[in-house]
């Protein structure tokens, strides 16, 4: 079977909820379902490299017949094979390979050829995209409220910041409004000049970080994706005019349209210590 030689078109970073697309590839795998790739998709799959959004719930539309989307992961085509999920050889954007959404469904699923709705749960992809919102906006007040705790000059954030967040972030969790960011603080930021004394007050490094959330909040401020291309690889832009300035951060997620749409936004810090290292866990409920 002909495997796609483009990129899916994506349009989930421009908000769409639902899409028409033909069947391109289905693949079988083993525990009986199918990877269906589209020409074009509105639903956003789990990226593999930086799994942090998870993926849409919605369904999958064939004439009479209609497939739940169990899954969609991100994947890849290099000389006739199709990488998914964890297989993934390589990160997004590199030459000569072909990127895809692959919709897990249950097989066989639809017919290649066929012309195919997708239908994506509005009310779960809002929650995502307010907690991937909020999960930025809590980065950005969490690097403003350590900005004393570093003796040196270091990378800076969108806001001109020291990028505590950048430099540190270990793994970050998105969900239906909220987010978990782990963050690592041993050596090698010890050395770049962070002091982690600074965070034996935690409670005001957390009033520092929530006190700027809802200033931000209450002033409101644009959000757009941007990008030059509808492909699944090319590059994206998560901009924000926001109080204090006009933020840039690459992102492949889905977002909200204006702060303003957050009843609220909250961060609570937790630390402790691991081999030497200390682990700081910022948890982000929004709403
Ligand atoms: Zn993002």
């Amino acid at each position: 079977m002909a495997l796609p030689t483009s990129d899916t078109r994506v349009t989930y970073p421009d908000g769409a909820l639902t899409s028409t697309g033909t069947v391109l590839h289905i693949e079988p795998r083993a525990d009986g379902r199918a990877a269906v790739v589209l020409d074009e998709t509105a639903f956003h799959p789990v990226d593999t490299a930086w799994p942090d959004q998870p993926a849409d719930h919605g369904v999958l539309v064939s004439g009479s017949d209609e497939f739940e989307i169990r899954d969609a992961v991100t994947g890849v085509i290099h000389e006739g094979v199709l990488y998914l999920g964890r297989d993934l050889p390589v990160r997004g954007g590199t030459e000569g390979w072909i990127f895809v959404v692959a919709h897990i469904v249950d097989g066989p699923g639809p017919a290649v050829g066929d012309t195919v709705e997708i239908r994506v749960d509005g009310e779960y992809r809002r929650a995502l995209s307010a907690g991937h919102t909020a999960c930025h906006l809590a980065s950005l007040a969490l690097d403003a409220a350590l900005a004393d705790a570093w003796t040196k000059p270091v990378a800076t954030d969108a806001l001109g910041n020291p990028a505590f967040d950048a430099l540190a972030i270990a793994t970050s969790r998105i969900d239906a409004n909220g987010s978990v960011d782990v963050y690592r603080i041993g050596k090698s930021l010890r050395k770049k000049g962070f002091t982690p004394a600074t965070l034996d007050d935690l409670a005001a490094v957390e009033l520092r970080a929530n006190t700027l959330l809802e200033q931000w909040r209450s002033a409101g401020g644009a959000i757009r994706i941007e990008r030059d291309a509808p492909e699944l690889s090319a590059r994206r832009t998560w901009v924000c005019e926001l109080q204090g300035g006009r933020t840039d951060i690459p992102c492949g997620g889905t977002h909200l349209t204006d702060i303003h749409q957050l009843d609220q936004i909250t961060v609570s810090l937790a630390t402790n210590d691991i081999d030497g290292a200390r682990e700081l866990t910022m948890t982000t409920s929004t709403r």
